[in-house]
């Protein structure tokens, strides 16, 4: 440990999370401040305010997990769907030179899943990928290693050609993210059990042996089989690790998951993955910004 610090900001669509973040991904202060969804330059004060509260003498960089696809050449947010940000600034270099430091971006869920490959679920492998199934689905990869720092946005794989209509503002047809998200399995539980039933009490009732609630769960996890099928075929990796609020829906996705990509990975690759939740929960984010930050100073 060589005491270098450095600022983590996970900006999300309700709450900006910022933290001191260690080399050994530990946290020495954190704050969490709601989301101003206003304009962009309400949002972009909201964001140097949440900086600017962590600022110590000793930070070395900064790094932010986005909620949108990055280009990292221009430094840009390409499609922030529930941020008021777009591609008109260069975020990294308004950053850079407001305070002065190096500074890293990077998409939130690439940041989430650069944090369970250091220190959570994925600390023991060299290849993971990570799904995280919210309200929306955001995805990420290690490869060897190395965090790939493109889009991954492994939500909006197509699934099933001509299928549903996509979430936000994405225009495609039977990706993955409206067939397995929190947001999707809202809308089932709703069409089955009423409109008082969320994602959340769908889990619950699948735990009480209510047996509807059990298949609705089990054709998400189908589907989410699919997608992970897939991304096994391409990336081979050793771990897929599966995290967000829904994950909490835990093997009565993840079981019917498994045996679909048990049938779509090739060379038996579907029977070696093992399929996990992820281990650091809402801090997945935050402590990846601050590896993102880390990586800046290289
Ligand atoms: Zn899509």
């Amino acid at each position: 440990m060589d005491g270098t610090q450095v600022i983590g900001v996970d900006v999300g669509g309700t709450k900006i999370l910022a933290g001191i973040v260690g080399r050994d991904g530990q946290m020495a202060r954190r704050r969490e401040n709601s989301t101003p969804l206003g304009s962009q330059s309400e949002l972009l004060a909201g964001i140097d305010n949440a900086v600017e509260e962590m600022l110590e003498d000793d930070v070395a960089a900064l790094g932010f997990g986005l909620p949108s696809p990055i280009d990292q050449r221009t430094g840009r947010a390409m499609q922030a769907v529930n941020i008021p940000l777009d591609d008109s600034i260069d975020f990294r270099a308004r950053m850079a030179e407001r305070f002065g430091l190096p500074v890293g971006i990077d998409n939130d869920a690439n940041a989430a899943a650069y944090a369970e490959f250091q220190f959570g679920a994925g600390r023991d492998v060299r290849t993971m990928v990570m799904l995280t199934l919210g309200s929306g689905c955001g995805g990420g990869v290690v490869i060897e290693g190395e965090l790939y720092r493109g889009w991954a946005e492994f939500g909006h794989m197509v699934i099933e050609y001509d299928g549903l209509p996509c979430q936000g503002t994405c225009t495609g047809r039977g990706h993955l993210e409206p067939y397995v998200t929190g947001f999707a399995a809202t809308k089932l539980a709703q069409a089955e059990f009423g409109p008082a039933v969320d994602s959340h009490r769908l889990v619950r009732l699948a735990r009480e042996g209510e047996p509807r609630a059990i298949e609705i769960l089990d054709g998400i996890g189908r589907r989410l089989g699919a997608g992970i099928g897939s991304l096994v075929n391409i990336f081979n990796p050793e771990l897929v690790v599966i995290g967000g609020g829904f994950s909490a829906a835990g093997d009565f996705i993840l079981d019917p998951a498994r045996e679909i990509v048990a049938r779509e990975g090739l060379a038996g690759a579907g029977k070696r993955v093992q399929i996990v939740r992820a281990e650091l929960g809402t801090a997945a984010g935050l402590i990846g910004a601050g590896l993102v930050a880390f990586d800046a100073l290289k």
